[in-house]
């Protein structure tokens, strides 16, 4: 069975090679895997800025497959041709830094959505053609199914099950991996190993993002599961939980008090923007990007971040951190935290204390994320943050986000030379955060660069500024 990734050139800034980074295969190279059924090649066909084919040759070895069954008919069947749980277990021998959404020489690349093509040679489609177009056109793919012919002397035998299938998108290397992982036994419908609770686990960390919205995702379940009904039951109770975990919407907002009510008002303020949500994804994706698997909110108030990291399984700590016992206690509330799987629960700590005051607890993690904060403290009080921070908690990634007071002047209702929020000590424009935090970033050892936050204005900027800083020197 012959699985092949293509990557087309669209632009200029484009370059069709960055696939071979992406696959962690070099297009110079012929990868040979030896399996317990049968050998993996990988070669690629072209490999040109312009255009990038790499193919997955999986040759299955038929006695391999059938040693210790006891009937000889196994010897003959459509195992060794059609793309199935074998592929599958081949794809993430080989395929498995991708599928894990990394890529070790240019992280940056993960997120890039590329003009792609996949073409599997030969998918068993139960439920024909149809099947097919259900089950990989709601996550945006072009699905061109063709029909292989069983035998024209014979039409008696039937339509043939089996498909050439071509999927054409504009998305990341690592989503079309994780949907050919999961979609591929689902369309074959027979995994040749046990499955077990383990598989509950695989099918919920390669659907992570999309499973939850997928018009299919009963057929999909069950089918991935051999419809064992408990091993649905836990998927969909699984599903359920992490959608409530993402569902905004769920907050309630009356119960606030005077801190929160304030928080409240900011966030109406800015609300025809959503720049809150716009800035939480902002920073979630990147802490994403950067593979940080430890990280640190601090000042995590009301655990919106939190929420964010808790739902990508690649986030394995979060230790959120406030002052405020009050939005400690909301935050705990909105994240269910009495009511989470332990393994979910574990993953999460939240932590009552202050950013001015050196604390052990903040040591060793991977990352420190301050979304909306510092503007928060005295700038007297900054000066001991910035120690707390970059030289004893010490992440390798400090991510800052703040107010850039040069756009106030386009929020309708805010009146002149006022702050967003009441709680607000200060607010910076682009230059005033620039220059502090490179002059953080020269004292304590690290690079720093800018993110605009929102829609940019062209005179005043965009409404919030992201400043990622990483530990050591620019090269
Ligand atoms: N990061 C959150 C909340 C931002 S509001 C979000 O984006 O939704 C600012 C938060 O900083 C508040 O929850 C406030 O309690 C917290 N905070 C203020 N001073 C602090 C300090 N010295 N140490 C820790 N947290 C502080």
């Amino acid at each position: 069975m012959l699985l092949t990734i293509s990557q087309t050139q669209t632009n200029d800034s484009e370059n069709a090679l960055d696939l071979g980074y992406l696959l962690h295969k070099n297009p110079a190279n012929l990868n040979t895997v030896d399996l317990p059924f049968g050998v993996a090649n990988v070669f690629y066909s072209e490999a040109s800025e312009e255009r990038c084919s790499a193919h997955l040759l999986l040759e299955i070895n038929p006695v391999e497959l059938v040693r210790g069954a006891q009937q000889l008919e196994q010897y003959v069947n459509d195992r060794p041709y059609v793309a199935s749980s074998y592929l599958t277990v081949a794809l993430g021998r080989i395929f498995g830094t991708a599928l894990a959404g990394k890529c070790k020489k240019r992280p940056e690349l993960v997120h890039a959505k590329l003009n792609l093509t996949a073409i599997v040679e030969v998918v068993r489609a139960r439920g024909g053609a149809e099947v097919l177009t259900k089950l990989f056109e709601p996550l945006g793919y072009q699905v061109e199914a063709t029909r292989l012919a069983l035998d024209d002397r014979f039409p008696e035998w039937g339509e043939s099950p089996y498909f050439r299938l071509c999927l054409s998108c504009t998305g990341t290397v690592h989503d079309l991996l994780t949907h050919l992982y999961v979609l591929l036994p689902v369309l074959d419908e027979s995994k040749h190993y046990f499955v077990g609770e383990a598989e509950v686990d695989k099918l919920l960390r390669h659907g992570e993002g999309w499973l939850g919205r997928h018009p299919e995702q009963q057929l999909i379940i069950s089918r991935y599961l051999k419809r064992r009904h408990s091993l649905m039951d836990q998927a969909v109770a699984r599903l359920v939980e992490e959608a409530r975990l993402l569902d905004e919407s769920a907050e309630p907002g009356g119960d606030a008090t005077a801190p929160e009510v304030a928080a409240l008002a900011e966030q109406d303020l800015e609300r025809p923007m959503t720049l809150h949500t716009h800035r939480l994804n902002q920073v979630a994706a990147l802490l994403t990007t950067l593979q940080a698997k430890s990280v640190l909110d601090l000042g995590c108030g009301e655990g919106k971040l939190i929420r964010r990291l808790l739902a990508d399984r690649r986030f394995e700590k979060v230790q959120g951190m406030d002052v405020s016992h009050r939005s400690l206690e909301i935050a705990a509330q909105r994240l269910h935290l009495e009511t989470l799987a332990p393994r979910q629960r574990e993953r999460i700590e939240l932590i009552q204390g202050s950013l001015l005051y050196r604390d052990k607890r903040l040591e060793g993690f991977d990352a420190a994320a301050l979304v909306e904060v510092i503007e928060h403290l005295d700038p007297a009080r900054l000066i001991a943050l910035e120690r707390v921070l970059f030289e004893f908690a010490r992440p390798r990634y400090i991510l800052i986000t703040t107010p850039n007071r040069e756009y106030n002047v386009l929020f309708p209702t805010l009146p002149e030379g006022k702050f967003r929020h009441t709680d607000h000590r200060f607010e910076w424009t682009r230059a005033e955060f620039q220059d502090w935090a490179t002059r953080m970033a020269n004292r304590f050892g690290y690079s720093v660069r800018f993110e605009p936050v929102g829609p940019e204005d062209p005179q005043h900027g965009a409404p919030s500024q992201l400043a990622v800083f990483t530990q050591g020197v620019a090269k």
